[in-house]
This record gives C-alpha cells, structure tokens and sequence, in this order.
C-alpha cells in the first residue's frame, strides 16, 4: 500500500509527500508532528524512512564504557556524574586501571569503546594519547568512540593548542569516531540553566564542523526532558540538519531523555511516552540526510526502546559494561546487557538484529557476548 494512503489526516499526507518527493520537512511541520496525537501516522511516516535506510535491521553495539575521571571543572547543574578535586567519590583511571579493564573486556569479546569523562584540567593530552594507545595495544582492531566536543574543546584550551592539532594527535593515537554528547540544547537561555559554564550551542557545533573536516564521523545528541519547549527542539533538530547539509558527517542522531535525580535541574517537562514517541519520530522525519536515529535502551527502558523501532529507530545502543553517567542520575535499567539480551529485545519487537560497532559495519564474534558474572 502506498505510504499516503495509509495515513487519515490530511496535514500528515502533506508531510508524507514531501517525503516522498525528497522535500525537507519545514519548521511548520515539525512543530505540527512534535504535537500530534496522531502518532499512528507519525509512525507510519518514520517507519518508511528507517525501511528505506535500513529495511527491518536494527543495530545494536557490543562495548565498553571508560569514564576517566569523573572531576570536572564545569559541574553541571544537569551532571550527577561529576564531582570536585578531593571530593570523597573523585576518581582518575591510572594506565594500570584502563590495561586491567580493558584485558577483562578483551577476553569477553567486545567491538568497541566508549570513552568519555570529566574536564580536568591536570590530565594533559599526553594522558589521553597514552590511555588510546594502550588500548590499541590491547585490541588493535577495537572501534575507539572518544570524547564529546566539549572534551575536544577544553584539551586544545588547557593544552594551548589549536583544534585541528588536538583532533590530528587523538586520531593518530586511535580515534576512530565521536559520541555526540554535549549538544544539550542549543537554546541558550536554557543552557544558561542546565549547564551554564559548557561551550555554547555554536561552539559545539563548530567543533563538529572540524571533526567532520577532519574526517570523523560523529553522533549528535538532543537532551530533552527538562526546560524546552517544542520550538527549542525544532531549533535544535535544524541546526544539525543544516550543519548535515555543509559535511555530511553525523552518522546517527541520539535524543538523550535526562533524567533529574542526584542532580541540580528539576524537570519541568516530565515526557510521557507519547512525547518520546513523538521526538523520535520527528526527528526521523526532520532529520532525512542523517542514516541513524538510536534510542539508548538503558536511558528509555527495553519496552519503549522496542515501540520505537516501530517509530523511525533503528539503532537500540549496546551493552554496556558499568554504565555511570545516567545512573548516577536515577535511571532504573540495569547497567549492563548481554547480546543475548538486545537480540531478544530486537526479535521480539519483529526486527533483525544486527551486531555493529559505530561504523555500523557488521560484526560478528561466534559467541554470544555476556560480562563475566553475568547471565546470557
Ligand atoms: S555534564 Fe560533562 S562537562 Fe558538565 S559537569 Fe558533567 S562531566 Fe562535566
């Protein structure tokens, strides 16, 4: 049946035509989507998109998380994570610490790494072309995803460093891509709020524009769930799309839920399902030059992050391994999944599972990946 003809509302038909004709949705009609109650259509939209990118596969990663530090100059109203110099809970991986985890993680078969942490400024960057390069030295063919823009744009800061060279020294020693953390909102006022001494929205965005120029792939992230409204996610959602346009160098497009325990903000906008519905699909619709939208299944929950396969997702996230930056703020999901786990999570929502790390190329180890101690 044709895409049009399985949709009741005219408003919903008007988009789906301009979808299908290769027209980008206007701020008009995402604002109209992100307030619908028609998700059923929404989703019959968002489906078709993800169906020609990707047919029914949905992937899903086997990694690591690796915080290196959890001491941050900025602390973040938004961050439970951080925390200052001296405090009680303040931690810094020693190379000894990352060789230890990372051999653990080896043995268990994973594909990837994801690296993130506090801004510190007493690790330079010699710190972190060593912690990369003994990671390679351990797995060499291990998928190295590392720091958020804003990490890229404190280390040329306090090593006085211009970017390109930062970026050039970290890919040398091992990077292969960027997670998209750090974009929040780019509603200024709101991250005056949420995260007042983070680079601004168009710094982060001028820090991707180099990594892309560089010729690293990245994610982009959308922090919702606090302070925006839906025109601050509108705005949000089409400067990524414009910055698409110029390098065509997001890979996948991450809506992040906050959640607002442990930390300094309290959500004002407490999303229903029905929003997260709506968000996701939006932004596949929005988002029509970016391949990936990806719904964390620990920040949403297995149930929802199956319904939003059916809502332009096509990306579950990963394993895991010790997650801390959204637990340390709440989330109830467990910290860990095995692969046995997403498959089931997958198959049971009526998709192809699909084992990738962040390149999205297949992967496949023989075994069933699970952490030791934990069950399939
Ligand atoms: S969100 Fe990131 S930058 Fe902000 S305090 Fe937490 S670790 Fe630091």
């Amino acid at each position: 049946m044709k895409l049009t003809d399985k949709l009741t509302e005219p408003a919903m038909k008007a988009i789906a035509d301009k979808v299908l004709n290769h027209i980008p949705v206007n701020r008009e009609d995402a604002l109209f989507m992100l307030a619908t109650g028609n998700i059923l259509d929404l989703g019959a939209i968002a489906s078709h998109i993800r169906e020609t990118f990707h047919q029914k596969k949905t992937y899903y990663g086997v990694n690591m998380n690796l915080n290196y530090t959890n001491v941050c100059e900025l602390r973040c109203p938004l961050c439970a994570f951080s925390c200052d110099q001296g405090d009680k809970k303040a931690f810094i991986l020693s190379m000894d610490d990352v060789e230890e985890r990372v051999t653990e993680a080896k043995k268990e078969g994973i594909d990837e790494i994801h690296i993130v942490g506090g801004l510190h400024p007493g690790l330079t960057i010699e710190y972190f072309e060593t912690l990369l390069k003994t990671i390679r030295h351990i797995i060499p063919d291990v998928h190295i995803v590392a720091f958020t823009a804003v990490e890229y744009d404190y280390f040329a800061t306090v090593n006085n460093l211009p970017l390109k060279d930062v970026f050039e020294r970290l890919i040398h020693a091992g990077v292969n891509a960027l997670p998209g953390g750090g974009a929040e909102i780019f509603n200024p006022e709101i991250r005056r709020i949420i995260a007042p001494n983070k680079i601004s929205g168009d710094r982060w965005l001028e820090v991707m524009r180099t990594a892309h120029d560089m010729g690293l792939r990245t994610n982009a992230t959308m922090l919702y769930n606090h302070r925006e409204t839906n025109e601050d996610i509108v705005d949000h959602l089409f400067r990524l799309r414009s910055l698409q346009e110029e390098t065509n160098g997001f890979k996948t497009f991450v809506p992040l839920q906050f959640h607002d325990e442990n930390t300094a903000v309290q959500s004002k906008r407490k999303s229903s399902g029905y929003d997260d519905v709506r968000i996701y699909a939006a932004s596949r619709i929005i988002l029509h030059n970016i391949p990936h939208i990806k719904a964390l299944w620990m920040y949403l929950g297995e149930k929802m992050a199956q319904v939003l396969q059916w809502f332009g997702v096509d990306d579950i996230g990963a394993t895991y391994r010790n997650e801390k930056v959204v637990h340390a703020a709440g989330a109830k999901t467990p910290d860990f999944g095995s692969e046995a786990f997403l498959i089931r999570l997958v198959e049971n929502a009526g998709f192809r599972p699909v084992r990738a790390a962040a390149d999205y190329q297949e992967r496949s180890s023989g075994t069933l990946y699970t952490m030791k101690g934990h069950l399939p």
